[in-house]
């Protein structure tokens, strides 16, 4: 197969662990038979730098043409001054928007081999914790109408049908492409919304019938998370709800530069990244963790390419090389061997097949 890939560097440690994503990206086409071009597209402060845009229209079209995006991480001190329409983080949001992609996906896994980095007791990580939280992206109250006046504030929250469909879709597809399991979170006793929202889940359901969908209110959610985290596979949320609980789930894995997201739309074009910034206090001295982005690239080949088999093998190979006890400085532990960020990146390549 042959896909184009748009590639956005970025700032800070983004070339650094975008340069060892895609050593890992072109040796996996090399094993496969498939063919990956990048082109290479300008974002956030570099942008702003060189157009005086963090994300120039030519630039976004090239995301657009493009079969997915791949993305370090953009931002950093130098342009905490410059005006709010012009930071690099604005070049992010028109991204999404120019994508038109309506949900984000953030796996939480917990590696076996890095199971005492997380605040969560052994006994409960052992069980396996491994799910994923597709969390709707621009509907919900953070789009809703806000206002305050007389002392009052109010703030809309609002789904149509067609947008809670939409999402619905998503978590149905991710959970056909794993265990199959989606739980439904919403807040049904409550919430006219969080009701219509489970009766779409339910109807949709319908043309599921190899995913068993299951209904849980948001509040037991957060408990479950951190309680019995091992009994979920795809949890479907709106955006407020999702915005929590995936910042809950990343914490309980206890590594923030292990963690792939993906945003998708209609389609299967997405835009994949690692969750973490762009790390300016270690950027230029090699010692990142590249691993979120390798796996970023691990669910692009997933979930918009299809691609199981060559998306299984880069996972085998971030355990392979975890289990042989090599590490970036930020999952640093007594007796295991030190690597920078080229390294882990040389490594990971290697343990491919
Ligand atoms: P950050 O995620 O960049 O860094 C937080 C801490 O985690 C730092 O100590 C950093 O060194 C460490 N860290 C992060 N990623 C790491 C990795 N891969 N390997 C090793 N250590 C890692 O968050 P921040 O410091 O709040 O933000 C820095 C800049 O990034 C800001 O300008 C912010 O706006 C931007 N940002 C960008 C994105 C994005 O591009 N999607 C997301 C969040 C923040």
């Amino acid at each position: 197969m042959i896909k184009n890939i748009a590639v956005i560097r970025g700032d800070g440690i983004g070339p650094e662990i975008v340069a060892q994503t895609l050593r890992v990206l072109d040796r996996t086409a090399e094993l496969y038979g498939h063919t990956f071009n990048y082109t290479d597209v300008d974002m956030g402060g570099c942008a702003l730098d060189k157009y005086g845009d963090p994300l120039p229209e030519s630039e976004l079209k090239k995301c657009i043409a493009s079969d997915s995006v791949l993305l370090g991480a953009v931002g950093g001190n130098k342009w905490n001054s410059v005006p709010a329409d012009k930071r690099p983080e604005k070049g992010l949001l028109r991204l999404r928007a120019g994508m038109e992609v309506y949900s984000n996906n953030r796996p939480a896994k917990i590696w076996r081999q890095l199971a005492d980095a997380s605040p969560l007791k052994r006994e409960i990580v052992d069980k396996g914790i491994d799910f994923i939280i597709v969390r709707e992206l621009t509907g919900g109250i953070y789009f809703g109408e806000h206002r305050t006046e007389n002392g009052n504030a109010t703030d809309i929250l609002r789904y149509s049908e067609k947008e809670i469909e939409r999402i619905g879709r998503i978590g149905f597809e991710t959970a056909r492409k794993r265990r199959k399991r989606l739980c439904s979170v919403e807040k049904s006793n409550v919430l006219d919304s969080s009701r219509l929202w489970k009766k779409i889940m339910h109807s949709l359901a319908e043309e599921y019938p190899d995913v068993e969908l299951s209904d849980m209110l948001v509040d037991n959610c957060a408990m479950q998370i951190v309680k019995e985290p091992s009994q979920f596979d795809v949890i479907v949320t709106e955006n407020m709800f999702g915005d929590i609980l995936s910042d809950e789930a990343s914490m309980i894995t206890g590594s923030i530069g292990m963690i792939p997201s993906s945003s998708l739309g209609a389609g299967t074009r997405g835009l994949y990244e690692p969750i973490h910034g762009s790390a300016p206090d270690i950027a230029g001295t090699d010692t990142a963790n590249p691993v979120g982005t390798i796996l970023s690239a691990a669910m692009m080949l997933r979930y918009s390419f299809d691609m199981k088999k060559e998306a299984d093998s880069i996972e085998r190979a971030v355990s392979e090389y975890l289990d042989c006890g090599y590490r970036t400085a930020d999952i640093m532990s007594s007796g295991m061997k030190p690597v920078g960020c080229c390294q882990c990146g040389e490594l990971i390549t290697g343990f491919l097949r």
